[in-house]
């Protein structure tokens, strides 16, 4: 499962889940450097085993192992191809994001996560991370969307200045933040905000 960890996002990933036989929690961390150099890595969620862990209910009832929904059964994510992400979150005109949301999920994924560290929708990105829960690339996407954000919006600080204040940290306010950094800002500033994120306005 993913957390949102701002000091450590784009460092390492920590993936806490079960072992099928044992029940023993185990931890998987990557570094950047090991994401950078692996082609595969397993899917977080199933660790490549794809397969859903059997659930007991009791003695005589258990619900039998099914395919990992995660990676859907492969097993295994491929490494992330930048140059091709990009190109899918890039809109028409130069240094802009697209207005519609990519259907690719780690398209998709970049594409919010840019918004939000941007500025243009801090809403908490709880659907796109979703999208890509069991992908171990994804603290790769994160330094990706950061960037993008930065390009783009000229920060990828608003969304953690904004939720630093909602969560109560007392921390002087960065000036020159878009207005969605500060905490009586707008939440989101343009139109472009899916209809299938509208559970994260409530
Ligand atoms: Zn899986």
């Amino acid at each position: 499962m993913w957390a949102y960890q701002p000091a450590q996002r784009a460092i390492v990933l920590t993936s806490a889940g079960h072992e099928p036989a044992s029940h023993t929690i185990r931890t998987m961390t990557y570094t950047l450097d090991h994401l950078i150099n692996s082609a595969t890595l397993p899917c977080t969620q199933c660790k490549g085993t794809m397969l859903t862990r059997p659930i007991v209910i009791d003695e005589t009832k258990t619900i039998p192992a099914r395919q990992c929904p995660h990676c859907d059964g492969i097993g295994q994510f491929n490494t992330v191809d930048v140059p091709a992400l990009l190109k899918l979150v890039k809109g028409r005109k130069p240094g802009t994001l697209r207005s519609k949301r990519p259907d690719d999920s780690r398209a998709y994924y970049v594409w919010r996560m840019a918004r939000f560290h941007g500025g243009a929708d801090v809403t908490m990105p709880m659907t796109a991370s979703l999208m890509v829960s069991g992908d171990p690339y994804v603290p790769m996407l994160d330094v990706v969307a950061d960037k993008v954000a930065e390009a783009v919006y000229g920060t990828c600080r608003a969304g953690s200045s904004r939720w630093a204040a909602a969560m109560g940290y007392e921390l002087a306010p960065e000036p020159g933040l878009p207005a969605t950094a500060y905490p009586c800002g707008p939440v989101v500033i343009d139109s472009n905000k899916p209809y299938s994120e509208q559970l994260e306005l409530v």
